[in-house]
């Protein structure tokens, strides 16, 4: 495979109280991306291990509860958006973006230089499958519209990043849905590093990364989940050689290397492509999420190279108890633990591009 997969499987050996202490033996897979440098250890026997949170009886009422109790003083509901959220300045007085019921305005609390918010719609709690293309399409084209605007703004503000948490299991602070763009003069470290190493790779070898990768894990039929529309407008989805969380796909543009570059048609492959993951997930009980974004530059400098793309990962279950899934290896040693086998990944979202 084009990242010259380093993969090593190790068994390791305890006497096991679940088994009235015979031997249990359980296989760790370490797996090293050398084009990503993402490395991570797969054990698909952590899944069916007891976490005592969520062995707490799962409470759907507590649950809508919790989304009811939220709604009255939501900034992002439309009772509030208006006299309760940010506007942009410099805009040529356009204070907030509107595309269909998507809201685009400024995020509080920043952490970059331009930072917008985007709700999907006037609801303050959607689940997974009421997401529709249309929803989404609205959300990505208000995020679009705020990205050109601020690199219209500052030129040097050029990249952009779309990001989408979903409950507060998936680190949203706010139920309403939304998602968070980012625009800025440097390219987030991990950005920075894709973007590099796909300009060494097509240097050296003359040809795209992207292309290649997309073209081999579709032939070798192991991790490649299906893909939405054709050559030009279309989105390739994969399951990752070597995940950053659980259930995670890469959904790869075709024919892009940043937002600035889509046409209608590849935003709806694109948002047809999250559609379809996200009924996958809600039928395996997956109810919250990450998603994000790796753009290249807004100018197109990097077009010759470089793919826009995006990952998606499941999240701990939303319910009033649950189990962080992050804890001292991805924060403290960058090494991702993780309990679903890529491959499998794949098997189970595929029915749904068929
Ligand atoms: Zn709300």
């Amino acid at each position: 495979m084009i990242f010259e997969k380093e993969k090593e499987i190790k068994t390791t050996k305890f006497l096991s109280p679940l088994k009235n202490f015979a031997v249990e033996s359980q296989e760790i897979e370490y797996r090293k991306d050398l084009f990503t440098g993402i490395e991570c250890r797969i054990n698909i026997q952590r899944s069916k291990r007891i976490k005592q949170a969520s062995s707490a009886q799962e409470n759907s009422t507590e649950v809508t509860a919790m989304i009811n109790k939220t709604k009255g003083n939501c900034f992002f509901c439309p009772e509030n958006l208006e006299k309760c959220t940010p506007k942009f300045t410099g805009f040529n007085n356009e204070e907030r973006i509107m595309v269909g019921e998507s809201c685009a305005f400024p995020n509080l609390f920043p952490f970059g230089l331009y930072h917008g918010i985007a709700t999907f719609s006037t609801e303050h709690f959607l689940d997974l499958p009421r997401f529709s293309n249309e929803l989404i399409l609205n959300n990505l084209k208000a995020s679009i519209l705020f990205m050109k605007k601020a690199s219209r703004q500052k030129p040097n503000a050029k990249y952009p990043v779309w990001s989408w948490n979903h409950l507060p299991s998936a680190a949203a602070s706010i139920i309403h849905p939304h998602t968070q763009i980012l625009i800025d003069e440097e390219p987030t470290p991990f950005q920075n590093k894709l973007i590099e190493n796909s300009r060494k790779y097509f240097a050296q070898t003359g040809q795209s990364y992207w292309l290649k990768l997309m073209a081999e894990e579709k032939k070798a039929k192991e991790r490649f989940i299906g893909e939405v529309g054709n050559k030009d407008n279309g989105v390739a989805v994969l399951a990752s050689y070597a995940p950053v969380g659980n259930n995670e796909a890469l959904l790869i543009f075709k024919n892009a290397s940043t937002f600035s570059e889509l046409n209608e048609e590849q935003l709806s492959s694109f948002a047809a492509c999250l559609v379809k993951i996200l009924q996958g997930y809600s039928e395996s009980g997956v109810n919250a999420f990450n998603v994000t974004t790796y753009a290249g530059s807004m100018d197109k400098k990097d077009k010759d190279y470089y793919t826009l793309h995006a990952r998606i990962i499941s999240r701990p279950k939303f319910q009033p108890l649950y189990t962080n899934d992050v804890g001292f290896m991805e924060k403290f040693h960058y090494a991702w633990i993780i309990e679903t086998k890529p491959e499998d990944v794949a098997c189970k979202m595929r029915p749904y591009f068929k």
